[in-house]
């Protein structure tokens, strides 16, 4: 039903069963806030850097970093988008957060991490050694808690309003450091204005970069290159701004050469003002995304999601799941990922090893939205694998997995890459190459298996989304 504000009943009844003016049906409510979630960084306080390698020691804070909540609601169903500007959160720490939510006040809630690479560690494996966990439980804690106050202030400061979607492409904004080169190079958009007068009231934002600006020597605590983004947007419009990673993986990460600084010198990783350049430039691409978006009906929601059991193959992952630096309970295989809720007996590296983790897909009017709870590959969002496969690929006569843009129905969508989880990169199974003879004629295997739960990871999440868009549109 639509609820109308100075619309008569049959202008908008007539709108609303055509799909046609999205400023005709008042049901969407939206509510936007922000929460602080600075560590104290101090002498009785360590923070270790996640990202890039271990013992990397905090020694100030740059700028502030902070969850974001967008709170959505038809009129019957509500949901809360949550972005973190943190390396990651995993599933463990999201089912914490969900279970101090008042249950029946949201449908559904995600959480997602910008994969900020210059922020607290958050999972557990960049403390000072391999051995030890990086993370601060107090500071894990208030973190829950703070993601929990900033959920409801959302969720106390429900307006009416009318969306808008939009996208922006630029292929020279994203450098892809893994062959085949194939990049998610548009940023896709939301704008949201208010149901009484048109202002822009809120903006949700999705763009597929690692935020590894500041490289692996910075010591400043600071949300990388999307803390100029928000701010630039911020600014222009006025209002708040909710920044989502999408698919990073792959690999995708800040262009090289192509700021300046006033005197011609090439800005570079590693400088604040080379992640103020890049930030800044993402932030002119959601402008063009904003010019070029129309009205989009975002009711009513259908939202699926469920636990799925993934396997751990990754001897790295799984030793630091016995030595509890990284804290995930196992659960057994039963035979189908569907099946993820029966926990094992004991932890042992011998075992088989499964963890849960969640795909969730979101319908929302006439906008799709896939919850990945990793770092997809972008051959796996646009189906633009490696074609002939490499022959010196593991796995080259794999099936291809189907891809996102197969699997949503036709039309706008949005990704959240770090949904709910981070269980690291989603390879393309006929892209696998961690056994000699490499692809591409390499010496050596290219970066990405080191940080993937394994071969079957791809199969297994675009099989759970698949399921879950069946489970919506049957
Ligand atoms: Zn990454």
């Amino acid at each position: 039903m639509c609820k109308l504000r100075d619309v008569s009943l049959a202008t908008a009844t007539l709108c609303c069963i055509m799909g046609l003016v999205a400023s005709a049906c008042a049901d969407l409510q939206i509510g936007i806030s922000r929460i602080d979630i600075t560590p104290t960084v101090d002498r009785d306080h360590v923070v270790y850097i996640a990202g890039y390698g271990w013992n990397r020691k905090a020694t100030g804070v740059h700028d502030p970093l902070y969850a974001r909540s967008i709170v959505l609601s038809d009129g019957q169903k509500r949901i809360a988008l949550v972005s973190v500007d943190v390396v990651g959160l995993q599933y463990p720490l999201v089912q914490r957060i969900r279970a101090a939510i008042p249950k029946h006040d949201f449908d559904y809630v995600m959480i997602s991490s910008s994969h900020n690479h210059e922020g607290p560690d958050t999972i557990g494996i960049w403390g000072p050694n391999p051995f030890r966990r990086g993370t601060d439980g107090e500071y894990l804690s208030s973190l829950v808690q703070k993601i929990v106050e900033c959920v409801r202030i959302a969720n106390e400061s429900l307006t009416d309003v009318t969306a808008s979607y939009g996208s922006a492409s630029d292929e020279s904004l994203i450098r892809d450091s893994r062959k085949p080169i194939v990049k998610d190079a548009t940023l896709r958009l939301l704008r949201f204005q208010s149901g009484s007068d048109d202002k822009v009231v809120g903006l949700l934002v999705q763009w597929n970069s690692h935020p590894e600006a500041l490289g692996p020597d910075n010591t400043l605590i600071t949300a990388d290159f999307p803390h100029a983004t928000i701010r630039q947007l911020e600014e222009k419009y006025n209002c708040p701004v909710v920044y989502f990673s999408g698919a990073v993986g792959g690999l995708m990460a800040p262009p090289r050469g192509l700021f300046r600084d006033e005197n011609g010198e090439l800005l570079k990783e590693g400088d604040f003002t080379y992640a103020e350049a890049y930030g800044i430039a993402v932030a002119k691409l959601a402008e063009e995304a904003v010019q070029a978006a129309s009205p989009i009906e975002l009711t009513p929601f259908a939202i699926s999601a469920s636990p799925i059991a993934i396997h751990v193959k990754n001897p790295l992952y799984r030793a630091a799941a016995v030595a509890r630096v990284v804290k995930r309970d196992r659960v057994k295989w039963m035979g189908d990922f569907d099946k993820a809720n029966v926990p094992v007996d004991k932890d042992t590296l011998r075992d088989e090893m499964c963890v849960q983790t969640e795909v969730g897909y979101l319908k929302l009017g006439q906008l799709s939205a896939a919850c990945i709870p990793g770092e997809i590959y972008p051959e796996l969002v646009y189906g633009r694998f490696q074609d002939p496969p490499d022959p010196n690929a593991d796995f080259p006569n794999a099936p291809l997995e189907k891809h996102v843009t197969q699997i949503l129905p036709d039309g706008p969508w949005l990704l959240f890459g770090l949904a709910n989880d981070e269980i690291g990169y989603i390879i393309p199974k006929r892209q696998w190459d961690r056994s000699p003879p490499f692809a591409y004629g390499r010496k050596k295997s290219q970066y990405g298996e080191i940080n993937s739960c394994g071969s079957n990871i791809a199969p297994i999440i675009m099989e759970a989304l698949e399921r879950r868009v069946a489970e919506v549109d049957k």
